[in-house]
C-alpha cells in the first residue's frame, strides 16, 4: 500500500480563507492516499470550515487550537514579528501521536507528515516526491526569502549547504513548505515540535533539529533543482466600497 501522506495545514479566520482551503483541496483531491489535518487557529471548530470539508470529498482531521493572546501577531504588527501556525502544527502532531490510533492503517507507521500552510501553490509532483520520505525529505521553495527560491545546495547524493539570502547558518534554513518528514520519527521523537517563541527564522530548525542531521537529509526533485511549491501569499482584499455600502444601511445579507 502507499504511505498516507498526512497534510498539516494551520488556518484561520479571514476574507480569503473560504478561497484558499478551496484551492488547496482541490489540489490534494488528485493526490491518492492523503490525509488532510486542518488546524483551526480558533478556540472552536468554526461552521464555515465545518462544512468546508464535509463536502470536500477529502479524508480528513478537523482539529482547533487558539493561538494565544501574547503570541499571536496584531493589526499593524509586520508579519515576521512571530511565527504564524506554530500551536496549530504542534497540535497536529499531538493527534498524530496520540490520537490516529483507531483510524484505518493506524497500526501502521508507513506515512509521511507534511505541513502545508494554507496560502501557498501544491504540484501534484510534490506529493510523488515526498511518498517515499524515510526519514526527512528535502526540496527547494519557490519566491521566499526574499528569493527567486531558496534550496538545499546538493553534491554527490547529499546536501553540504543552503542556497538562502539569509542567516545561512541558522540550523536548517528551510521554509516550513520545504521539508516532509516520515511518520516513523515524528512518533519515535515524542518531544520534537515547534517553538512558539522561537526567534525569526528558527521555528523549522526548532522542530527538525531533534529530528536529523544535515547529512541525513533526503534530496527531492531532481537533486533539488525544480521548484515544486511556492510561497505564494495572497493580498488582504479592500473592503472599502463594502464598508460605504453598510454605513448607508445598504449591506448585503450573505
Ligand atoms: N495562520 C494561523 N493564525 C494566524 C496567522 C496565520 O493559523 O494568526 C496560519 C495561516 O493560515 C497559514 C500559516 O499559519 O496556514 C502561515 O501563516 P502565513 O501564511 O500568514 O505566514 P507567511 O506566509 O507570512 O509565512
Ligand atoms: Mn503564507
Amino acid at each position: 500500500a502507499l504511505p498516507t501522506i498526512y497534510v498539516i495545514t494551520p488556518t484561520y479566520a479571514r476574507l480569503v480563507q473560504k478561497a484558499e482551503l478551496t484551492r488547496l483541496a482541490q489540489t490534494f483531491l488528485h493526490v491518492p492516499q492523503l490525509q488532510w489535518i486542518i488546524v483551526e487557529d480558533s478556540p472552536h471548530k468554526t461552521p464555515l470550515v465545518t462544512a468546508f470539508l464535509a463536502s470536500s470529498g477529502l479524508a480528513y482531521t478537523h482539529l482547533h487550537t487558539p493561538t494565544p493572546r501574547d503570541r499571536k501577531l496584531q493589526e499593524g504588527d509586520p508579519s515576521w514579528l512571530k511565527p504564524r501556525g506554530a500551536e496549530q502544527r504542534n497540535e497536529g502532531l499531538r493527534w498524530l501521536r496520540e490520537d490516529r490510533r483507531g483510524q484505518t492503517g493506524a497500526e501502521t507507521q508507513l506515512g509521511v507528515v507534511y505541513f502545508a500552510d494554507d496560502d501557498n501553490t501544491y504540484s501534484l509532483q510534490l506529493f510523488d516526491e515526498m511518498r517515499d520520505t524515510q526519514r526527512v525529505s528535502v526540496w527547494p521553495v519557490g519566491l521566499v526569502g526574499g528569493m527567486r527560491y531558496e534550496r538545499p545546495v546538493v553534491e554527490g547524493g547529499k546536501v553540504v549547504r543552503f542556497h538562502t539570502g539569509w542567516r545561512p547558518s541558522r540550523p536548517f534554513p528551510l521554509d516550513m513548505a520545504g521539508f516532509a518528514v516520515s511518520l516513523k520519527l515524528v512518533i519515535v521523537n515524542q518531544d520534537a515540535c515547534f517553538d512558539g517563541d522561537a526567534p525569526m527564522g528558527f521555528l523549522e530548525s526548532s522542530f527538525l533539529q531533534g529530528l536529523v542531521t544535515m547529512d541525513e537529509l533526503e534530496p527531492k526533485a531532481d537533486n533539488c533543482t525544480k521548484v515544486l511549491v511556492w510561497h505564494t501569499r495572497t493580498e488582504k482584499p479592500k473592503m472599502k466600497r463594502e464598508e460605504a455600502l453598510q454605513k448607508q444601511g445598504l449591506g448585503s445579507d450573505t
